[in-house]
């Protein structure tokens, strides 16, 4: 039987970060995906500043920028008949995609099909082991580990893991959470919604580029349109019963017709393929259920609006990660793990709501344009996630413990591109360094010139591999025993007392 220490099922958005972040601390894991290869619907496509500050520490943010370079000039959301009609902007100026003071992570967008392959060598470079076409079919769970079923579906051969944890990575209708029956608070469904991939020249009809465009015409077509990387390629969507209706039902013959009326011109249309999704809300209510952890949209499920879906799978893999290496590499005891939940869970079951309404003041006075909802507050939403109440709020971006570091530039370097696979001390004194060495802790000391004494004050922070505030320190660089204190804060971060919201 195989051994790993992490078995990773699915090898969507989150699945491939966690692949990627146990990698790169040391940690082996096996990844599984019941596809052959990377889907060709587009998905997630929003990739927001703190994704990309992740990723900038991992050193993959540029590839992914590349990835996302075919969208670098599409912007707002245009309604209308059909695109051979008018056009009306309902969202015209799109935000800025850098907050230079806040993060040096710029959003961008490039389509999860693009993203995964640089997430996919990233990971297998660091030494990730992902096998495609390969189902788990079935999972035991007991005090040590789990073991699981693999089918490998091309050849049909079966296989038994023995891992130590399992995340489950499996999506919306994640089987392990079903298995392991954990429910879902907020769970609702929206509404089911088949995507039609397919080929076409639009660009006669297309003066300029959008985010996207929601298209309703009395006779032929109601929903959604949006582009993909290929400038040819292009993807619409719209609203099915379930109870009437199966992918099945969109032919070829039905979906040239539906892309027709909203181009509303009879253009040549190659169809490529048909997906469906279904737009729900939903968030598991626990995250931790013994071996077995949930990442992504097996925790979590909302409406893309606000393009935070996928954003907070990579975040919850990046929480979830550097706990996993602590109390796999021995340096932390078991507790760790159950703030992965206590964590990670709150943030969702905080964003399910506000992102509804959220959806529902873009899209809800039907197909044009918003009415009631409420808008969401984007940067808290973004960079905002926080794991402890700050119990004294400083001026705005000082380091609060439970919340994410400040941006700081030091030199060339910002203060996230050093969070990646340990604790590290950034302080503003040779005795702090000094202090770190002895406790074997990795510390940058900043430079007055960066805006240290603005941002951080003055002391010494110690920052989670995830580039959250584990402890700060206000001690003069005189005082005594500074290592001993630090060793203690770190023992802390590692041991913590359990949590209290279980
Ligand atoms: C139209 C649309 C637009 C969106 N836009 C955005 C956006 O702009 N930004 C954003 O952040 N999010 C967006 N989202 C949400 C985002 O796509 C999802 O949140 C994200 O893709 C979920 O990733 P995941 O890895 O958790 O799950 P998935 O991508 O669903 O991956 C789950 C994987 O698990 C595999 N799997 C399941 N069961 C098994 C099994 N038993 N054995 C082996 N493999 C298994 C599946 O094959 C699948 O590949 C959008 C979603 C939609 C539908």
């Amino acid at each position: 039987m195989r051994n790993v220490p992490v078995l990773i099922v699915g090898g969507g958005l989150a699945g491939l970060t966690s692949s990627l972040f146990l990698a790169r601390q040391g940690v082996p894991s096996l990844l599984v995906d019941r596809h052959p290869g990377v889907s060709i619907h587009g998905k997630a496509r929003g990739i927001n500043q703190r994704t990309m500050e992740i990723y900038r520490a991992y050193g993959i943010a540029d590839a992914v920028a590349r990835a996302g370079a075919p969208f670098d000039e599409e912007s707002g959301v245009a309604f209308c008949e059909s695109l051979a009609g008018e056009w009306k902007w309902l969202v015209d100026a799109d935000e800025p995609r850098a907050w230079p003071d806040l993060t040096a992570g710029e959003f961008c967008m490039a389509d999860q099909n693009t993203v995964e392959p640089v997430l996919i060598e990233a990971a297998r470079a660091a030494g990730a082991e992902h096998l495609r076409d390969t189902e788990m079919i079935s999972f035991d769970v007991d005090a040590d580990g789990v073991t699981a079923t693999l089918h490998h579906r091309s050849t049909g051969d079966r296989e038994q893991v023995r891992a130590r944890y399992l995340v489950a990575a499996d999506g919306n209708r994640s089987t392990i959470r079903s298995r392991l029956g954990i429910a879902r608070t907020m769970e609702r469904t929206f509404m089911h919604t088949a995507n039609i991939v397919f080929r076409a020249d639009l660009a006669p009809f297309v003066p300029r580029r959008a985010l996207f465009w929601i298209i309703a015409n009395p006779g032929g077509f109601s929903g959604g349109l949006v582009s993909a990387a290929d400038p040819n390629r292009w993807q619409a969507s719209v609203a099915y019963d379930p109870a009437v209706e199966s992918a099945a039902d969109f032919t070829e013959h039905r979906c040239t017709a539906l892309v027709r009326a909203a181009v509303g011109a009879e253009i040549d249309v190659e169809i490529e393929g048909v997906g469906v999704w279904e737009q729900a809300v939903g968030v598991a209510e626990q995250y931790r259920r013994g071996r077995v952890f949930l990442v992504g949209d097996s925790a979590h499920v909302w409406p893309p609006a606000g393009a935070l879906g996928a954003n907070t799978g990579v975040q919850d893999a990046h929480n979830l990660a550097w706990k996993l290496a602590a109390v796999l590499g021995g340096r932390a005891g078991d507790d760790l793990l159950d703030t992965y939940d206590a964590e990670r869970r709150p943030v969702a079951e905080a964003l399910a709501p506000a992102i509804v309404a959220h959806q529902e003041a873009r899209m809800g006075g039907g197909s044009d344009g918003g009415s009631g909802g409420a808008e969401l507050d984007n940067r808290a939403a973004v960079l905002g996630a926080s794991y402890a109440p700050c119990p004294e709020p400083g001026p705005a971006g000082r380091p609060c413990v439970g919340h994410r570091a400040p941006h700081l530039w030091l030199g060339a370097v910002a203060a996230h591109d050093l969070f990646v696979d340990e604790f590290v001390l950034l302080c503003d004194s040779p005795e702090w360094m000094e202090a770190a060495r002895s406790a074997g802790v990795r510390a940058h000391r900043a430079d007055h010139a960066d805006g240290w004494a603005e941002r951080y004050g003055s002391g010494a922070v110690l920052v989670r591999p995830d580039g959250y505030v584990a402890w700060c320190s206000t001690r003069a660089a005189s005082a005594p025993d500074l290592a001993h204190d630090l060793a203690d804060a770190l023992d802390r971060a590692l041991h913590p007392a359990p949590p209290t919201n279980r």
